[in-house]
């Protein structure tokens, strides 16, 4: 797709100069054009800063009608618009709060055959919610005036995702009724589970994939044991290392943020707290003069997030367990836009992992502002919900409590990206603290979790294989009668982590798979251990051995 000679090649040249003023393409924005401009679905993974909103307002700009976009927030639509309008790109928007009078307006353009707008931004409450909406985009197609439909922040579809909303379930109906309209989505944050979850819901055809890696090298990763006495480790941290320099400090209740701010002003930090019950103006107000520099230290809940374009954020502390990997990774993806060094710290205690798993249960839990704020979840899929963020947090806890393996290789990992851990350059905790390795030979650990998978029916998940292998005798073991299996407890006397690292190694390897489908065992999608038996046949008959690294003792 990198090819320069579709017919809008030049086309796009001028434009991206002219009309944007950049100089030349990012990474991956020139293949993503032309494939959209193809006509195919096309959907996106590009770390936030990437440079998404080009791949498809450059297309609306030279294609002939208009280009819907999905976006989840209103003040994030008035942004993008604001900048559109600046560029004269006649672009506007819909939603619900708004007069009947000025919607009707819009109506009245979109059914003119000279419709002056390039895009059209609504929410997906509105393509819900209203038909209205729908009768027009159906007499835009009809007139082969519906160019594209833009997904933005398409991770928020999936329920495996840490940002559901579940009007982004209903989009799918798009490509019912437009089949032929190519649609594009994109997202800064998605595991392989999902990715499929999306391409899925949103009925993708034949989908061209564009993923970019999530590393990021200049973001520093450690996890520190959490202690009473955090703050005032914090205060440290910062005084010895970011000392007047600015930052982000994730707290988990509103409380905290407030208790976290008043001590570190004690301490002589210019701190603020920033959470989700404070009117709209006090939270713009301190989002304003923390960009002004005049505040450098928020505390905030992860409500604080989206259109935090700061580039010089030096370091994002998370004083309280982050509820998912992916998204602590986004919440560390807000330092050090600028591509200077920056520092990400996790504070982290067994506690904490019971307090957010109990806050989660109780639906409490902070969201981050595309999920509707701080609503109870209350569908029918609670159930399936709740499963699903527990299983994210256990991912989180198990990250912390890794103490060998490369920060950037389970972070990547979780993301289906493979990273060589002799890349992080002692970037991370791990990786510093370990001076150097032995290597080991788990082949009979691998060939073990084969067959456990094998014998199993490959109908389980990873955390399962590993409960089993472990010697659990939980009740989901013990309803399959899995303990009754030769390889229970055949793990039991493995160093703690040995066994998911070997079977990480695996995935890895591709000698197992996860396979993500929607499983009756689990009642829900989910990630499903399978064999890849061209490969385990080599393992297992003695023609390829499995070594894995580990720190010496010495
Ligand atoms: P994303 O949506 O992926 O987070 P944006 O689309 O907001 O990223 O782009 C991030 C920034 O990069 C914006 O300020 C945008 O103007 C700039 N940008 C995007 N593409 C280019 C380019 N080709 N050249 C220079 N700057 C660009
Ligand atoms: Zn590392």
């Amino acid at each position: 797709w990198s090819s320069r000679s579709f017919p809008w090649t030049k086309s796009l040249e001028d434009h991206n100069k002219k009309v944007f003023g950049n100089h030349s393409f990012r990474p991956n924005q020139r293949e993503i054009i032309n494939a959209t401009m193809s006509r195919y679905d096309v959907f996106v993974l590009m770390p936030t800063g990437g440079g998404k909103s080009l791949t498809y307002q450059l297309p609306a700009l030279i294609c002939p009608g208009v280009t819907l976009v999905i976006s989840p927030l209103v003040s994030l639509i008035q942004d993008q618009i604001m900048h559109l309008l600046q560029a004269n790109i006649p672009a506007t928007y819909l939603s619900a709060n708004m007069d009947w009078s000025e919607q009707q307006e819009i109506f009245r353009e979109l059914n003119s055959d000279y419709c002056k707008f390039k895009l059209l931004y609504v929410t997906p409450e509105k393509v819900a919610k209203s038909d209205v909406l729908l009768r027009h985009l159906e007499s835009l197609h009809a007139r082969e005036l519906l160019a594209r439909i833009v997904i933005d922040e398409a991770h928020c579809v999936s329920q495996w995702g840490h940002d559901f909303r579940p009007d982004y379930q209903g989009l799918g109906i798009l490509k019912q009724k437009f089949p032929s309209t190519p649609v594009l989505a994109l997202t800064a944050t998605a595991t392989a589970s999902v990715k499929e979850d999306v391409v899925r819901a949103l009925a993708l055809v034949n989908c061209i994939i564009f993923r970019q890696s999530f590393n990021r090298p200049n973001l520093w990763y450690t996890v520190i044991p959490k202690t009473k006495k955090c703050v005032e480790d914090i205060d440290k941290f910062i005084k010895e290392n970011h000392f007047d320099e600015c930052g982000i400090i994730y707290c988990l209740s509103r409380m905290d943020c407030e208790k976290v701010a008043e001590k570190l002003q004690e301490y002589g930090h210019k701190a603020a707290f920033y959470h989700g019950s404070m009117d709209p103006a006090q939270r713009t107000y301190v989002q304003k003069q923390w960009s002004k520099d005049e505040i450098n230290i928020i505390c905030a809940t992860v409500a604080f997030g989206m259109g935090i374009n700061k580039p010089d954020v030096r370091f994002v502390i998370h004083h309280s367990l982050p509820k998912s990997i992916e998204g602590y990774h986004q919440e560390c993806g807000r330092a050090g836009r600028d591509g200077q060094r920056s520092s990400c710290v996790l504070y982290y205690s067994y506690s904490d992992y019971i307090r957010v798993k109990h806050m989660i249960s109780q639906g409490v839990v902070e969201q981050s502002p595309f999920s509707n704020g701080y609503n109870r979840i209350n569908t029918a899929n609670s159930g399936r919900v709740l499963e699903t963020n527990t299983d994210n947090l256990l991912r989180m806890v198990s990250y912390c409590e890794n103490d060998v393996d490369c920060r950037r290789l389970l972070q990547l990992f979780h993301f289906g990206e493979k990273f060589d851990s002799n890349n992080c350059g002692k970037t991370c905790d791990n990786c510093l603290k370990i001076k150097s390795f032995v290597d080991k030979d788990v082949t009979e650990i691998a060939k073990q979790l084969v067959e456990l998978v094998k014998s199993t029916g490959q109908q389980f998940s990873s955390a399962h294989i590993l409960e089993v292998y472990r010697g659990s005798l939980n009740q989901f073991v013990k309803k399959h009668r899995h303990e009754k299996l030769n390889l229970h407890g055949a793990g039991k006397h493995l160093a703690k982590g040995e066994a998911s690292r070997v079977l990480r190694h695996l995935v890895t390897e591709d000698l197992l798979v996860e396979d993500v489908r929607k499983s009756d065992l689990y009642g829900s999608l989910s990630s499903i251990l399978k064999v890849n038996e061209s490969k385990a046949y080599n393992l297992c008959f003695g023609r390829l051995s499995v070594i894995l690294r580990f720190p010496s003792v010495a």
